[in-house]
């Protein structure tokens, strides 16, 4: 669906999984730095426009759409109507995914499987799709989102730690690759954050992980929106290639 506002188009930021948690408040604070947004989504309608709405609140265009992202045709697809209908992405950040929690040992492959694609293909997918642009127009900001199991790994969610661990080594190699285009590509790697993700997490181990995290509080979406808005902002000009932990300490 496509909302237009009467403001004058500014730079342009896509944004995966922006219905929801983290690629909502990343949509949001793109939105309040002045960027028109196109961000996608699976299958959250209700959510999708209520997004839609604040970034209309906040005086800027945006297209959303529900596309999934293990299909590399309708990332490409998003991607091509984004840039029509608001014009080339300057930004692009990856944040959906989802998590199959498992022991190895009873792991189904489906589990497996729609991790990875999700996560990891998905990444590979929105970056695939907006590199030639970027190229072309010399320059952009891309901005991955892993986690603190992509860095350590995390028991019972080996296909997630390894989808995660897998955009650490794909963005760090799309950052040697592309930055002589002017591309920057870095990875953003959030501890335990305030979502629905982790909302089934059972009480006891939440009260577990609050304990173990120095800062004592999992953090906000708006805590890792934060960084997202300076990565792919002028002021990270000369910042390619890392991973940043936003974990409240707990992988000291
Ligand atoms: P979330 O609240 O569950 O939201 C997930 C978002 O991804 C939703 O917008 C969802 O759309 C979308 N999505 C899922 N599968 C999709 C698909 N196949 N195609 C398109 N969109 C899809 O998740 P979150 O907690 O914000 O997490 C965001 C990112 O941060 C994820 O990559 C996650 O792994 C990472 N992360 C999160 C935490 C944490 O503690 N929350 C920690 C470390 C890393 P629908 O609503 O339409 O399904």
């Amino acid at each position: 669906m496509a909302v237009e506002s009467d403001t004058q188009g500014g730079k342009v930021a896509l944004v995966t999984g922006g219905s929801r948690g983290i690629g909502r408040a990343v949509v949001e604070r793109l939105a309040g730095d002045g960027y028109d947004i196109g961000f996608c989504y699976r299958s959250d309608e209700q959510a999708a426009a209520l997004v839609e709405k604040e970034v209309h609140k906040l005086g800027r265009r945006v297209l959303s759409r529900r596309v999934d992202v293990t299909r590399s045709a309708e990332v490409r697809d998003f991607v091509t109507a984004v840039e029509e209908e608001l014009g080339p992405a300057a930004a692009a950040v990856t944040s959906a995914g989802i998590t199959r929690d498992r022991p190895l040992v009873t792991m189904p492959d489906e589990d497996w499987d729609a991790v990875v694609r999700t996560n990891l293909d998905g990444t590979y997918h929105l970056c695939r799709a907006v590199v030639f642009p970027m190229v072309r127009r010399g320059g952009g900001a891309v901005v991955t989102l892993s986690s603190v199991a992509g860095v350590a790994g995390n028991a019972g969610q080996t296909n997630y730690s390894a989808s995660k661990a897998g955009i650490i080594g794909f963005t760090r190699s799309f950052a040697k690759e592309a930055g002589r285009h002017g591309i920057r590509a870095n990875a953003v790697a959030p501890g335990f954050i305030d979502t629905d993700m982790t909302s089934v997490l059972p009480e006891k181990t939440t009260k577990e992980m609050r304990g173990r995290i120095p800062l004592k509080r999992f953090g906000t979406p708006g805590d890792v929106a934060s960084l997202v808005s300076f990565l792919v902002s002028e002021e990270a000009s000369y910042i390619t290639g890392q991973v940043f932990q936003v974990d409240g300490g707990i992988a000291l």
